[in-house]
């Protein structure tokens, strides 16, 4: 039994539930790994299993994202070793501490050239971005996408590879500073969707065909507006509710709209498609890092103790790219 500093909360609410304690972390079980983190992620997630919109049972660390050094095995773990760079993205929720056990299969090694903090903000946003460009919809040379929120954690992941896939990219940001940053992260075109008429925007922009895909992890707030951006049979991929969730449609909305299709996916079911679809989708993130393609922008960087000063600045839209606390 090892004491370690770790982010507790033991109600849902807002950030003031959060707070650092020191708890027991046991030995890892069997099919686990004990990762110390240099750094950990921290991901829009975290303040949907905080508030209660995700149940997570009480009371309860966060986090699902870090990397740092293996410091113990469990039985039947023969992928890693003491000592290895690693980072993960998994539950059970609790990667806001200094040490935490994970699945071992939901880790990789970290490539070399790759540093503890861009890893701890690659695996979650990255696997995201991966599955949902080259799984959920697979994105080719001469498309038009709609990414929302396109200067956020995933939004720049995303944006930078859709370039690289060969897309024209609009991005939505809510202000002229997010704007220059989404357009120096692949995108073609940004709208200010608190400002213009997002739909609008995008039929100027295509010459009236609107767009095959829209990515969607704002939820609520841009909801009618990515079905209204659709061409005839395209396909609204709502991944998160930053604003909100989703709720009460009417199916017929889809069929007034284009016969469009809609899916509501998570990175947890990709990675679990089979027992090595975590390290291909990792394989296919770390292609794309190391050779340049796409850049991992660590842009916030806090103390442990500083979580809910993190997730205050998350919520308050007030972040780019990835935040990282630091342990
Ligand atoms: P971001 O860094 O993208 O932060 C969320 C962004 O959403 C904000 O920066 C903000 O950008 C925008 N936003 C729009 N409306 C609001 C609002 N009312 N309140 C707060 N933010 C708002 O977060 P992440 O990269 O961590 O996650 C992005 C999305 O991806 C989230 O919805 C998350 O749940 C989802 N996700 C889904 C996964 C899955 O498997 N389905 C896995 C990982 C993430 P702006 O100011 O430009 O509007």
């Amino acid at each position: 039994m090892t004491r370690i500093k770790a982010i507790r909360i033991d109600r849902n609410g807002g950030p003031e539930t959060m707070s650092l304690k020191e708890v027991d972390l046991g030995a890892p079980k069997p099919g686990e790994v004990t990762v110390r983190a240099k750094a950990i992620g921290v991901n829009f997630i975290d303040t949907y299993h905080r508030s209660g919109l995700y149940p997570v049972g009480l009371p309860s660390g966060l986090g699902m994202e870090a990397a740092g050094v293996v410091e113990a095995v469990g039985e039947g773990v023969t992928q890693f070793a003491k000592g290895d760079r690693v980072a993960y993205a998994s539950g059970p929720v609790g990667a806001y501490a200094e040490a935490h056990n994970v699945a071992a299969a939901s880790a990789a090694k970290i490539p070399d050239g790759v540093s503890d903090e861009e890893a701890a903000s690659m695996m979650l946003k990255g696997l995201t971005a991966q599955f949902l460009l080259r799984q959920t919809f697979k994105v080719e040379k001469g498309q038009t996408i709609l990414w929302h929120a396109a200067a956020g954690g995933v939004g720049l992941i995303a944006c930078q590879w859709a370039k690289h896939l060969g897309a024209t990219v609009i991005g939505t940001t809510s202000s002229d500073e997010k704007a220059a940053i989404a357009r120096a992260n692949g995108c073609d075109h940004v709208i200010d969707y608190t400002k213009e008429d997002v739909a609008e925007r995008v039929k100027e922009i295509t010459g009236g065909k609107k767009v095959p895909v829209v990515y969607d992890g704002v939820g609520k707030a841009t909801f009618i507006g990515s079905l209204d951006s659709l061409a005839p049979l395209g396909l609204l991929v709502s991944f998160g509710n930053a604003s909100g969730p989703v709720t009460d449609v009417n199916l017929g909305i889809l069929a007034q709209k284009g016969s469009l299709y809609v899916t509501r996916p998570t990175m947890f079911h990709y990675a679990a498609k089979s027992s090595t679809a975590f390290q291909e989708m990792a394989d296919d993130l770390f292609a794309v890092v190391k050779s340049g393609a796409v850049k991992i922008g660590v842009n916030q960087r806090y103390s442990l103790a500083e979580a809910a000063r993190a997730h205050l600045d998350l919520e308050g839209r007030k972040t780019t790219g990835a935040s990282v606390l630091i342990p």
